[in-house]
């Protein structure tokens, strides 16, 4: 698929939508992709996951995990596609991400992470971290849109089927926020701006007067 493809499936889908949002990490957008509306038709999900396994060559992987709930139907098109099992990751009581349901890995299993949209990487790297910990070898990210710009880094290779430059910004400088237009929080994340440092911009806005 070519980028414009890419977009254009996105844009029939309804998974674009222009506004003024919430991310779920915490920056405010003009703009929304909402994956699911584009993944709510297997048809569609199998293309795309088909289309990034392409991408990726085809590498030799064992398990694919996402992080909830984004990540999940992406990452089982893609196990499918990759002849790997489908796992996910998703919040505990301390809201961090991790397997849960007695899902494991043996040592050293080749691991793909897979998520929907990466903006500021967040739930991507704790998906990571969270195979890490289960004993896993992680040996990429495969995202159907990165939302950087390509500016997200893993230390590990990031491969996304669409890569885009979409303004954000933090809410204290918000020119969305500044013109009292509403916000809608269309992410699935409960809780927002938690401890850390501030999320990075993909686009630098001047703060208000
Ligand atoms: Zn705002």
């Amino acid at each position: 698929m070519t980028p414009q493809e890419v977009r254009d499936l996105l844009e029939a889908t309804g998974a674009v939508r222009r506004g003024h949002f919430q991310l779920s990490s915490g920056l405010h957008s003009p703009t929304y992709v909402q994956c699911a509306l584009l993944l709510q038709h297997p048809a569609h999900a199998a293309r795309v996951a088909e289309a990034l396994a392409r991408r990726l060559g085809e590498p030799a992987v064992d398990v694919v995990a996402a992080p909830a709930l984004g990540g999940i139907v992406l990452g089982y098109e893609l196990a499918r596609q990759l002849d790997a099992r489908a796992i996910f990751a998703e919040r505990n009581s301390e809201g961090r991400l991790s397997l849960r349901r007695g899902f494991a890995l043996r040592p050293d299993e080749r691991v793909l992470v897979a998520e929907d949209v990466v903006t500021t990487g967040g739930s991507t790297r704790e998906t990571i971290e969270a195979a890490r910990q289960a004993g896993g070898q992680v040996v990429g990210v495969a995202a159907l849109i990165d939302r950087s710009g390509g500016s997200v880094q893993f230390g590990v290779r990031l491969e996304a089927l669409l890569t885009e430059n979409i303004e954000t910004y933090p809410p204290d400088a918000c020119p969305l926020c500044r013109d009292r237009l509403p916000l809608e929080k269309p992410g699935s994340r409960p809780a927002l701006s938690t401890a850390g440092p501030a999320p990075p911009t993909t686009k630098p806005a001047p703060r208000s007067a």
